[in-house]
């Protein structure tokens, strides 16, 4: 019975082990700054550590917690034991009162019931807890501050605002070097940084939060993602349609997403003759439309409509992160209707799909979720029956292909279960990647209908997929999987030819030239710059290929390669344009 809500770290002994350096921290908190009030201190998971918020009063920043940290350790050090006291009500009040810590009083007055207070004591420093704690101090060996930030007091912005000073802690000294490294190696790789530094996307307030900007090179690779995913669906019998970004509200009233989608919604744009417009939050609705542009007959399924479509949704606008999160983005989505005894190869398809996607993209980490529905029985659409009917064909075709799931209760669309592609960032923060859904409700709601063999009228099912998932999610993810050094066919810059001095510029434009006439991205570095400084640029742009040449290669008629990650050689110029297209149509990782 978690009492004081987060203020409780459960019986995990990682757990305990953080929530008990919380108290540490605010111990060495208090001794450092005597008028500090200290608030809340919950073990966290994501990311492992905990935190304290406290009001010092003045601001304090990131430079003040060596300071504090080396207080902990010496709290650490002196062994002082955990006790655990339940005390009188009025006393436990007398107590913080004298200390003057008033959140605490506030706690006790909205939190505990009854006359006992549960406490902990670490020397003088006293904190409301119900615990579990370590013994003593000293079994806290590895810890470390990390950062400070704002945080409102019991997370509402009209109580005062309260610094809040974010840890890790660890079992071993070993353990906390481990995660420090991966923390490291995780900031090089964030795409946020990598985006900016390599000139791939600008996010500018004047445009707004979570609406990106695509620069160049960025949209470059964005470009060739599209290439490849249209080109392997048109091949595997997709037709690609375009629609618009916006539809009468009326159209999402009939899909149900004006009922049960609204929060994503933006509100609709309202004209003076009545007409009401919404930003799409999905594709569904236009991609139905399409299917009733004519009478469809048994012979035209599976019909699998597809578009790399934009969708708005309103995020929040503390959820929005670089490219993970934004207000608008593009998914490779697409709508099967097929007929009931299609579905499962339609499934198996759309899983098939997402996975050739993934090896070509170089996702090799994944897990599947397959999402149901809960008993909330006002946010799902349609009845129990064909739920379980539709959660049994996504399982099957999981199990039919060999692959191991996870069941997500509660994570289902509103109108049908799903099997969800779980991937990781270079933080180890998981997130929905690309998703299969299979829908019986949208197809009724609609009235959608094809001609049986019979000549019977009858419903298609509806299967909703997304293989690569949204474009600006998939480009956040390859650029933390790659830290910027993608493969040869999807650089914005396949080659940089470089000349050794400017007399051999001419001959490095011809190298330019005849890369080019082969549809390679070339860029002819003929700066009058010493020839390691083009190499090092190049090299900051993690470009694949660095050609450089001087006297010996003009006269015979090659390059002296450099390529990215070592090796070196000369080669004639007709054998390296050969070998490159050839990568780059291969999708060669
Ligand atoms: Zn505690
Ligand atoms: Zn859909």
């Amino acid at each position: 019975m978690p009492e004081f809500g987060d203020h409780e770290a459960g019986d995990d002994p990682v757990q305990i082990l953080r929530h008990s350096t919380a108290h540490l921290l605010a111990a060495a908190v208090t001794e450092l700054y005597p008028d500090a009030k200290y608030a809340i201190g919950p073990a966290i998971e994501n990311p492992p550590g905990f935190y304290y918020d406290f009001d010092f009063g003045r601001p304090i920043s990131e430079a003040d917690l060596p300071a504090i940290e080396s207080r902990m350790r010496k709290l650490a050090q002196a062994d002082i034991p955990f006790v655990h006291e339940t005390l009188p009500r009025e006393e436990a009040i007398a107590e913080f009162r004298k200390r003057g810590q008033d959140f605490k009083l506030e706690l006790i007055a909205d939190k505990v019931g009854g006359d006992g207070v549960s406490v902990y004591r670490t020397g003088d420093f006293l904190d409301l807890c119900l615990g579990p704690h370590v013994r003593s101090t000293r079994d806290l060996k590895a810890f470390k501050l990390q950062r400070v930030s704002g945080a409102y007091w019991r997370g509402d912005e009209k109580r005062p605002q309260l610094t809040r000073i974010y840890g890790t802690a660890w079992q071993t000294p070993k353990e906390l070097d481990e995660y420090l490294k991966f923390l490291e190696e995780a900031e090089k790789r964030d795409h946020k940084k990598l985006g900016k530094d390599l000139k791939l996307f600008a996010v500018d307030d004047r445009v707004g939060p979570g609406l990106p900007l695509w620069l160049p090179d960025g949209a470059t690779i964005r470009r060739e993602l599209e290439r490849f995913i249209v080109d392997e669906e048109l091949a595997r019998g997709y037709k690609h349609v375009r629609t618009p970004d916006v539809a009468r509200l009326d159209l999402y009233r009939q899909s149900g997403h004006a009922q049960l989608y609204a929060e994503y919604m933006y509100p609709p744009m309202k004209f003076e003759d009545g007409e009401e417009l919404e930003l799409r939050p999905v594709n569904c609705p236009h991609h139905i439309v399409i299917y009733q542009t004519e009478l469809r007959s048994y012979r035209d399924l599976p019909l699998r409509i597809a578009e790399i479509g934009n969708n708005w949704r309103y995020e929040r606008s503390g959820t929005l992160a670089g490219m993970n999160r934004v207000r608008s983005f593009a998914l490779n989505d697409a709508h099967i209707f097929c007929t009931p005894e299609q579905l499962m190869d339609e499934v198996k398809g759309a899983i098939d799909l997402a996975l050739y996607f993934s090896k070509v993209l170089g996702i090799d980490e994944f897990w599947y979720r397959l999402s149901t529905r809960d008993d909330v029985k006002e946010k799902w659409l349609g009845d129990e029956a064909q739920w379980q009917e539709a959660q049994a064909a996504l399982a099957e075709a999981l199990e039919a292909m060999g692959q191991t799931y996870q069941v997500g209760a509660g994570e289902a669309a509103f109108y049908g279960p799903k099997i969800d592609f779980q991937v990781y960032d270079a933080h180890r923060r998981e997130f929905t990647n690309s998703t299969v859904q299979v829908d019986f409700q949208l197809p009724q709601r609609f009235d959608l209908e094809y001609v049986a063999e019979d000549g019977s009228r009858k419903r298609p099912v509806m299967v909703h997929r997304g293989a690569a998932g949204a474009m600006e999610r998939l480009f956040s993810y390859l650029i933390e999987r790659y830290a910027g050094a993608f493969p040869t066919w999807l650089h914005p810059t396949q080659v940089v030819v470089a000349s050794v001095r400017d007399e051999f510029n001419d001959y490095a434009d011809k190298v330019g030239a005849e890369l080019r006439k082969a549809r390679v991205r070339v860029e002819i570095d003929t700066r009058s710059e010493r020839l390691d400084r083009k190499i090092r640029d190049a090299k900051t742009k993690k470009v694949p290929y660095i050609a450089v040449v001087g006297a010996s290669e003009v006269e015979t008629s090659s390059v002296n390669l450099n390529r990215r990650g070592g090796g070196q050689e000369k080669v004639p110029l007709d054998a390296f344009v050969q070998s490159i297209t050839a990568e780059i149509a291969e999708r060669r990782r």
